[in-house]
């Protein structure tokens, strides 16, 4: 036997760390259905409840209609049709950029970017948080990393050498909600001659005026950062991603972004699908509104439980519980009174930092922040 899993699955059991898939029965909502049984959902990325909006849908459908199941080739032979060039103008429109390029998955665009973009001559410097599909793309290419300590602009600013390579952050960090401070990270790049790259997966759609994410938030233009990455599969309901910046970005990673050249695009129907996603995001101040609502209704109600969170003002509210094996009880104890969380623990955050990552979102009631906050009280009583 060449491989070894079984004991390598068993060391990860016995650590607390083995993850199971749990299989629905139903779509995403505030509520979901497992096993026969129903459950508030407070662990989706479906953050404005854009999954199950009736206009998002019809342009599947229609889409499927007119354009067919599948994109039929990669973007380069003959898989790059009307739809896909309509959602690129589009994102140009709402966000401010000169260009933009899809991927099928978040994972695959950052992939695309750094491996792409770094060589052995570069550096790159990563904020210890991102995200792993910003890390393995980093170590996967061959410029050396930098990490500095999350949000720390005093270390970052002492990591950085002139004109060497890519600063990269998120907009909204995935595990802690936080946001990074993007006018002293634009300003670093700058002074320094660095170019600068925001993932903005959990910022694009919620926040903004009309969603157009962190940078939007915090006063900032798209076009101040280099390579501006977003996706589709959180707050617009879908999935995909996009790299956005100049068009000769673009350009260049159309034309070396392996994961671009030697992948089938994705279909013109979810493109047509993203498009009227994008269109209801532009427009659900409503949504946006609520969610707000239920982000203060919630940390309000875990203030007087005395209940320790993550400092964020996002949809993502951290409830930090240190072992895994904790954190996994009380995933336990909130689902035994119909509250489904998830517990997230190393590798995807760092040792002792176990925690509940719990979302909120637009399509929840406030009646549903109060179960979970009883919930919460029982469970950690
Ligand atoms: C979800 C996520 C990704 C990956 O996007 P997918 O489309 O799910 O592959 C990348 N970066 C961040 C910060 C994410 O949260």
């Amino acid at each position: 036997m060449p491989f070894d899993l079984s004991s390598v699955l068993a060391a990860r059991e016995a650590a607390g760390l083995k993850r199971q898939r749990i299989c629905l029965d139903s779509g995403q909502g505030r509520e979901i259905w497992v096993e026969g049984q129903a459950y508030l959902n407070f662990s989706g990325n479906d953050y404005l409840g854009a999954a199950s909006q009736p206009e998002i849908l019809q342009a599947w459908r229609a889409g499927l209609e007119r354009w067919g199941a599948g994109s039929g080739a990669s973007p380069l032979v003959t898989g790059y049709s009307q739809p896909h060039a309509r959602l690129e103008a589009q994102l140009c429109d709402w966000l401010g950029v000169e260009a933009a390029l899809l991927f099928s998955t978040g994972f695959a665009a950052n992939q695309a970017v750094l491996k792409a973009l770094l060589g052995k001559e570069h550096l790159q410097w990563q904020d210890r948080l991102n995200h792993a599909s910003l890390q393995e793309a980093g170590a996967a290419s061959p410029a050396p990393m930098k990490r500095f300590a999350h949000n720390d602009m005093a270390h970052l600013a002492r990591l950085l050498a002139p004109k060497r390579g890519l600063i990269i952050s998120e907009g909204v960090f995935s595990m802690d909600g936080d946001q990074a401070p993007l006018s002293e990270l634009v300003a670093l790049s700058q002074a320094s001659g660095n170019w600068l790259m925001i993932d903005d997966a959990h910022g694009l759609g919620v926040l903004g005026a009309a969603g157009r994410g962190t940078l939007a938030a915090q006063g900032m233009r798209a076009n101040q950062v280099q390579i501006l990455m977003g996706t589709f599969g959180k707050a617009l309901g879908c999935a995909g991603a996009f790299v956005a910046g100049s068009r000769e970005l673009v350009d260049y990673l159309a034309n070396f972004a392996r994961e671009y050249v030697y992948s089938t695009h994705l279909p013109p129907a979810q493109a047509e699908a993203i498009s009227a996603a994008i269109a209801w995001v532009q427009q659900a101040d409503g949504a946006r509104e609520q969610l707000q609502a239920h982000i203060a209704l919630f940390r309000q109600g875990a203030a007087q439980l005395g209940l320790r969170l993550g400092d964020s003002q996002t949809a993502i509210q951290p409830l930090l519980v240190g072992e895994s094996e904790a954190a996994l009880i009380l995933a336990q104890r909130l689902r035994q009174r119909g509250v489904w969380v998830t517990a997230i623990r190393p590798p995807t955050v760092p040792a002792g930092q176990a925690r509940l990552r719990l979302t909120l979102t637009a399509a929840h009631r406030p009646e549903d922040i109060a179960r979970l906050l009883s919930a919460l009280a029982e469970a950690t009583a």
